[in-house]
């Protein structure tokens, strides 16, 4: 017997009879050169391995051309781009947690378009400040004497214990040692800051004694974490701020709270359970507050610090501190969401992480009702549709005990026609990916989230259910 695989090795084009063939010229036009010749390389190499290994594979250019377009556009999928967020999380960490107001978008646009006095006063004609814009919004909003912004509140974090605690000790509550997914975990942050945890208390119960007890000529700061992502319940004690910050005030250090997901509103306003704010912290007696800018504020990724003059001098004073600081699309987006907390009366309608969260269910009917119509029609004979009641979290953290009620599309399968996973794989591949979560054996779009179905209807069309 011949070897075949070899003289199919041997009808391979080469790379330039491929560039130059017809059927690559409306990919080069479309993805440009370079490009269409980087994957026709990694094509070819890939063809060549198929065949050594006696795989059969067509040489025609025409096939090899559409293998490239498939890869490219496999490509463009690992990019980066927007989705539509059904999971009824509204504050997905995995999609990007807040969706920004338009004030903020178009703020954005604008220094990025042209340049912008990140670093320049206006007045004087100097070099001025590029946390000073957000540092007067947030003093006026939260009442604190200072304030300063870094790329997120992990950094904050870490900005405040290496500058006010390096080399010494800081007591924190075992009730409070978080994991915020993954890589934020209070012990791990602390170590890496250059600081001494110092656990105090137990996992239910810590009284005012133990952190007395803890007290040294060591002890820096004490740090309280807002038990962010999980609630503990039944037999429980923890010391209120107050007097926390008495206990701090009696030996002279500060006391330091990471609110995780602060809010510059009373939620309980809105008709939402309590959510503890920065300005409660402070009026309590902290130093130091630091919360998220992407999470209930609703804005850009950021951490917020706010508190006295004189620690927020000494983290400004931190090299680390430049590390950390914000870009001007930060600072864009941020300076223009913190105006618009200056007109409360119009913030349920502006901002979109509050407009979603009281949304009414009769709202969200209303707009679910003809999907429902529209995804039996596409569905038929595959899967059984539904409008159905379901709950809505926030997410990142924020009131992680309440669920908000909210109304669905649940999709479940008819019996082994076609199985939940390909129904959320062919969402995840429309143009715009829909992403949905798996519930008892169902998928379920929770359409809180969905303000405009017009873009989700319209590329219905396109779903392909295989079976
Ligand atoms: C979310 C959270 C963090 C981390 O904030 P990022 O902005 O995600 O860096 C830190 N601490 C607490 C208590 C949190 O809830």
């Amino acid at each position: 017997m011949g070897k075949p695989g070899l003289s199919a090795l041997a009808q391979l084009p080469s790379i330039d009879r491929l560039l130059n063939s017809p059927s690559s010229s409306e990919l080069i036009l479309s993805y440009g050169r370079k490009e269409i010749k980087h994957v026709a390389q990694e094509a070819l190499e890939s063809m060549r391995i198929a065949i050594k290994q006696g795989g059969i594979v067509d040489t025609n250019e025409a096939a090899i051309c559409s293998l490239i377009e498939q890869k490219i556009t496999r490509d463009a999928n690992g990019q980066i781009r927007r989705v539509i967020n059904l999971t009824g999380t509204l504050l997905h960490t995995n999609l990007g947690r807040a969706i920004l107001p338009q004030e903020s978008i178009d703020a954005v646009l604008g220094v990025l378009r042209d340049a912008c006095n990140l670093e320049y006063d206006l007045e004087s004609g100097e070099r001025g400040n590029r946390d000073e814009f957000i540092e007067k919004q947030i003093c006026r909003l939260t009442g604190a004497e200072a304030a300063t912004v870094v790329n997120n509140n992990a950094a904050a974090v870490m900005l405040i214990l290496n500058t006010l605690a390096l080399g010494k000790e800081v007591p924190v509550s075992r009730g409070e040692l978080v994991e915020i997914g993954g890589s934020f975990r209070i012990p791990e942050i602390m170590s890496q800051s250059g600081c001494k945890l110092i656990e105090v208390g137990s996992t239910n119960r810590t009284h005012r004694g133990d952190f007395a007890k803890a007290f040294n000529s060591q002890t820096a700061m004490i740090m309280k974490v807002h038990q962010s992502n999980y609630v503990i319940q039944g037999f429980t004690a923890s010391v209120d701020d107050k007097d926390l910050a008495g206990l701090c005030a009696e030996s002279d250090i500060p006391l330091v709270i990471d609110l995780g997901s602060g809010t510059l509103v009373n939620l309980e306003d809105y008709g939402l359970p309590h959510e503890p704010t920065p300005m409660g912290a402070l009026k309590s007696g902290a130093d130091i507050v630091t919360f998220s800018g992407d999470k209930l504020l609703g804005g850009p990724q950021a951490g917020i610090i706010v508190g006295c003059r004189e620690l927020i001098d000494k983290l400004n004073a931190n090299p680390m501190k430049r590390a950390l600081r914000c870009d001007k699309m930060t600072i864009a987006a941020l300076s223009s969401l913190l105006q618009l907390y200056n007109h409360p009366d119009q913030l349920t309608e502006k901002l979109p992480v509050l407009r979603m969260m009281i949304r009414s269910i009769d709202d969200i009917r209303q707009l679910v009702i003809p999907l429902v119509a529209m995804l039996t029609g596409r569905f038929a004979g595959k899967a059984n549709v539904a409008l159905v009641e379901c709950n809505s979290e926030i997410g990142s953290g924020a009131l992680p005990d309440r669920l908000i009620p909210s109304v669905g599309i649940a999709i479940r399968p008819l019996q082994t026609r076609v199985n939940v996973d390909a129904i959320a794989k062919a969402f995840r591949s429309l143009p715009i990916p829909v992403i949905g979560r798996i519930h008892n054996g169902e998928f379920l779009l929770d359409c809180r989230c969905l303000e405009h179905s017009e873009e989700f209807s319209a590329q219905l069309s396109e779903l392909k259910i295989n079976e």
